[in-house]
């Protein structure tokens, strides 16, 4: 029976779903204003991890992932300024082009590295009247206040009947000295009371009408709005990395035990950080390596590029609850062990039966699910796989035999745990996809110089590719701005 680790109670918890054979799980999905970098890249894998095994087991999941494009306040230099509605001013676009391109580009990131999309993936920006709703909630139970257009979380308050801080284990003295908005801060009551509702300054430029005025939502809202809108009053699972457990899920639960007066959420499930050579991933290390920059090898501290199975596979090696820390040789290491299984994989598929086995394939399925079933053990899968590429290698090398049973046992669990639920191609899909890219750029290559020809009247050279390609195979249209070609 799986057993995850639930933040909130700091122990392994056997997972019991709220309603059998269904599972809601909602994590915070990214804030869409640059590019998805090695700290996007845990969560989508851990919590990919966890849809996949769920799924396995014969759960039918609901899984939601939002993307952030209003109101993320983090106070920078540019303290107070939407990041996105910064970078669509800097950039003369709507917002909504710029959460549109890096909403595509984390998309395309997000299935190089084999995550699956979740179920619902809904945004911020489309959720304001629910947003709304919930924050009127929280005002008629009287734990909020208005105070010059803004609506604040009355922490004081709250916590006389809640226990606040629980989740990350603080107490409000703690929190008093490590307040992190300082926006705002002379229209609260407290420092530590967080916005529920914002106005928006003249300059701000993606605001909404509201009861108190025109502005947008505090960054916690969503999750809470989102959240309840499709897994109900209460789901089973809300995951999301370490530095989100405060203040951003120690003010959702605030939320939802102020409106609805109970907790929302069952498990909360966290994935440890990522670390570059030891140090914490931040602006002030120049250290943000993105995923783009990882697969083209293109940053100062990459020796060499690295291909997304790499990345997801050196992700998986840890257990989640681990910190991980970057290093070249760390993924040098992890790309040679992919490798060794990817090898062991594509040899178990041509080794041939014999009448019994000589080696021991030992009871593979049931350690690999023991292993996960302990709060998705992930590392301890991969090596039990590593073990079985030993009996794969020595049947290859001829040293050894296996029957026919132990083979499609072993080609089933391989199936199972290494493609479906560790989500690792190594059936070659990923280098074929890339080789299809490298096709399709070398005809267009061609077809461009070819139009370069013509554009200079230089019929021979224009003639010649064009009657090249046919012969290939190719079927070649010229249109008005360039050309088309099928094959
Ligand atoms: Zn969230």
């Amino acid at each position: 029976m799986l057993q995850i680790y639930n933040t909130l109670s700091r122990q392994k918890e056997y997972f019991k779903p709220l309603h059998e054979g269904h599972v809601g799980m909602y994590v915070c999905g990214p804030t869409v204003y640059g590019d998805a970098h090695l700290g996007h890249a845990r969560p989508a894998i851990t919590f990919d991890l966890l849809y996949r095994y769920l799924m396995h087991l014969g759960y039918k999941v609901r899984y939601v992932r939002n993307i952030t494009d209003v109101g993320h306040l983090e106070h920078d230099a540019d303290e107070g300024e939407d990041k996105i509605a910064k970078k669509a001013r800097l950039e003369q676009l709507e917002p909504m082009e710029v959460v549109q391109y890096f909403t595509n580009r984390y998309h395309r990131d997000m299935e190089l590295l084999n995550v699956l999309p979740p179920s619902i993936e809904p945004h911020a920006s489309g959720h304001i009247i629910e947003q709304i709703a919930f924050v009127q909630k929280i005002m008629d139970k009287g734990y909020a206040y208005v105070s010059n257009g803004s609506v604040y979380m009355d922490v004081e308050k709250y916590a006389k009947d809640y226990p606040y801080g629980k989740l990350s284990g603080r107490n409000l003295e703690d929190i008093v000295t490590e307040t992190r908005e300082l926006d705002g801060q002379q229209e609260k009551k407290h420092s530590f009371d967080f916005a529920l509702w914002k106005k928006a300054s003249p300059e701000h430029i993606m605001h909404w009408p509201s009861p108190w005025s025109e502005g947008f939502p505090g960054w916690h809202m969503e999750c809470s709005a989102m959240g309840t809108k499709y897994l109900g009053e209460e789901f089973d699972i809300h995951g999301g990395g370490m530095d989100l457990m405060f203040p951003h899920h120690e003010a959702e639960i605030a939320q939802s035990c102020a409106a609805l007066g109970k907790e929302s959420v069952r498990y909360w499930m966290h994935n440890n950080m990522i670390t570059i050579a030891g140090k914490k991933m931040g602006k002030s290390y120049n250290n943000f390596i993105t995923l783009e920059q990882f697969f083209a090898g293109k940053h100062e501290l990459l020796a060499q590029p690295f291909t997304p199975m790499t990345i997801r596979f050196f992700i998986l090696m840890a257990h989640y609850r681990s910190t991980v820390d970057f290093s070249n040789d760390a993924l040098v290491a992890a790309e040679k062990g992919l490798a060794r299984l990817t090898e062991a994989y594509q040899r178990l598929m041509k080794i041939k039966a014999s009448a019994n086995s000589t080696v021991e394939i030992g009871n593979l399925r049931e350690r690999c699910q023991e292993a996960m079933d302990d709060d998705l053990n992930s590392p301890i899968v991969i090596s039990h796989l590593f073990d079985s590429a030993r009996a794969i290698n020595t049947v290859f090398d001829g040293k050894g035999t296996i029957s026919e049973t132990d083979l499609a046992e072993l080609r089933a669990v391989w199936k199972i745990y290494a493609m479906d639920i560790l989500g690792l191609q190594l059936d070659g899909a990923q280098d074929a996809s890339a080789g299809m890219d490298a096709y399709k750029g070398a005809v267009d290559m061609l077809l461009n110089m070819r139009l370069e020809a013509k554009r200079n009247k230089d019929w021979g050279t224009s003639d010649k590719i064009r009657n090249a390609l046919t012969e290939l195979g190719f079927t070649i249209k010229d249109t008005k701005d360039g050309f088309e070609w099928s094959l």
